[in-house]
């Protein structure tokens, strides 16, 4: 322990490491860095949104208070997020304003984000270009992390915010992840997405003014796809978004998109009065970038543990999840929260009070964070017309949707971070 204190590396410098850096960085008694592996910590893709449970994380995280750097980064609250029938016979027809189910989300660019949470942070804790090649654990029992650069340093603990694709799943699995690589390894959800941003005046003027009265969230739902636009950073841009289901997933994650691709995948659309113009503008909008490409939507359908030793996994690096609900962000700073109560608060005495943190990180976070990645798939499916007992019919698809956002914004996060106190100390034989 250097210093007296305890050195966590943290792999991965996006919204999940950020967080939890946040979380941990105060603590006196820890010595938290993360590492990145790329030439700069930057965030990729477009908005984000943030539900009731993701801003009061990080309410209960961010010192002296999250709403500030969430207005530092131009996030803007959806005084509504309506889901219209895009297809069929009915299109047209609201479904659901999730406004009206208390909600107060918020939509916010990633990358401004991202870099308001790294604003708190001291710099000498920050490390780009440091990319993770091999952790192993030596006799004494600390871990070694050897960087691509060559550089090794020697930690109390790891943990791992490293990703989908990241490798220090492979290392909290185990034996298990090698048995069973298929099962626990990332795989296709059965959507792809396509995501452009525009300006706000742009947006307007091509959709129609009247869907800008408000700070709205629209999604259309229809057969075989959904299509989606929303306002951000600050009521300055528009993200429209076009998705659809994939059969055949690329190896690449990624497809050309064409007019005659998206024509293909919304065919069934065209006949419907409204949703003609809204795929007419959408698609111009998503074909007036360089490349667009459908992005393959991956997740992780089952993980056995998140923890090993004193090493665990947060973030997409643990619980991937298909975007449907909108959740998985909302997911890491729930991590954050969990770990930064465990590891803080003079709960850390001795590297066995770490392996029992994890562990109980563990049982709290898999259960909740596998129901949010079954979820989510089954949204998509309802929202792209998959569902053989929905179809698109407004009445089924008003009922299936009801309640399926509940369980992820009205967990008692205080006393969700008791629950896991709790178990530590049970581990703690406490
Ligand atoms: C299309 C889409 C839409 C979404 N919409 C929403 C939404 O509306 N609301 C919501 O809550 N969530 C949403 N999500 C989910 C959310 O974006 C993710 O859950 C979240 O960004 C994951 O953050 P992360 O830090 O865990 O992973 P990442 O953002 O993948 O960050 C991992 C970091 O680790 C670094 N790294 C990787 N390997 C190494 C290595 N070997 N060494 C060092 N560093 C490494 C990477 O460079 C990267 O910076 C969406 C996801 C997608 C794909």
């Amino acid at each position: 322990m250097g210093d007296n204190k305890f050195r966590i590396a943290i792999i991965g410098g996006g919204l999940a490491g950020a967080t939890l850096a946040n979380a941990l960085f105060r603590i006196p008694y820890l010595d938290a860095h993360v590492y990145e592996s790329s030439a700069t910590f930057s965030e990729r893709g477009a908005a984000v949104g943030l539900s009731a449970n993701a801003q009061q994380a990080l309410e209960m995280i961010i010192v002296p208070s999250s709403k500030e750097l969430l207005e530092r980064a131009g996030a803007v609250p959806m005084n509504s997020s309506r889901a219209v029938l895009g297809s069929g016979p009915e299109a047209g027809t609201i479904i659901i304003d999730l406004a009206g189910h208390g909600d107060p989300g918020v939509v916010v660019h990633r990358a401004a984000l991202l870099r308001e949470l790294l604003a708190p942070l001291p710099p000498d804790l920050l490390h780009a270009n440091k990319k993770l090649n091999s952790l192993v654990q030596e006799e004494d029992g600390l871990y070694q992390v050897r960087f691509e650069d060559g550089t090794v340093e020697r930690f109390d603990a790891v943990i791992g915010a490293d990703g989908i694709f990241g490798s220090v799943r492979s290392f909290v699995l185990g034996d298990a992840a090698a048995a069973a690589a298929a099962e626990h390894g990332p795989s296709p959800a059965g959507f792809w997405d396509c995501r452009v941003l525009v300006p706000f005046d742009k947006a307007k003027a091509t959709l129609g003014e009247q869907y800008f009265d408000v700070h709205r969230q629209y999604g259309w739902v229809g057969d075989g796809a959904f299509i989606m636009h929303d306002i951000l950073d600050a009521g300055t841009t528009v993200q429209c978004v076009v998705s659809a289901v994939e059969k055949d997933a690329p190896r690449d994650r990624k497809r050309p998109l064409t007019l005659e691709s998206l024509t293909k995948s919304l065919r069934t659309w065209l006949d419907g009065p409204i949703a003609k113009g809204v795929i007419d503008v959408s698609f111009s909008l998503v074909l007036d970038q360089a490349d667009p490409q459908g992005y393959s939507q991956w997740e992780h359908k089952s993980t056995p543990t998140y923890a090993n030793g004193r090493v665990c996994i947060i973030g997409d690096a643990a619980h991937a999840t298909s975007p449907w609900q909108g959740a998985g962000a909302g997911q890491a700073f729930e991590d954050a929260l969990i770990l930064g109560f465990l590891l803080g608060n003079d709960h850390v005495k001795r590297r066995a009070d770490i392996e029992a943190a994890f562990k109980a990180f563990d049982v709290v976070r898999r259960p909740r964070c596998q129901q949010v990645i079954d979820s989510s798939r089954g949204t998509g499916a309802i929202m792209c017309g998959q569902n053989p007992d929905v179809g698109l019919d407004p009445a089924r698809v008003r009922a299936a949707f009801a309640g399926r956002w509940s369980f992820i914004f009205s967990l008692d996060l205080d006393e969700y971070r008791q629950d896991a106190l709790k178990k530590m100390r049970e581990f703690l034989g406490q």
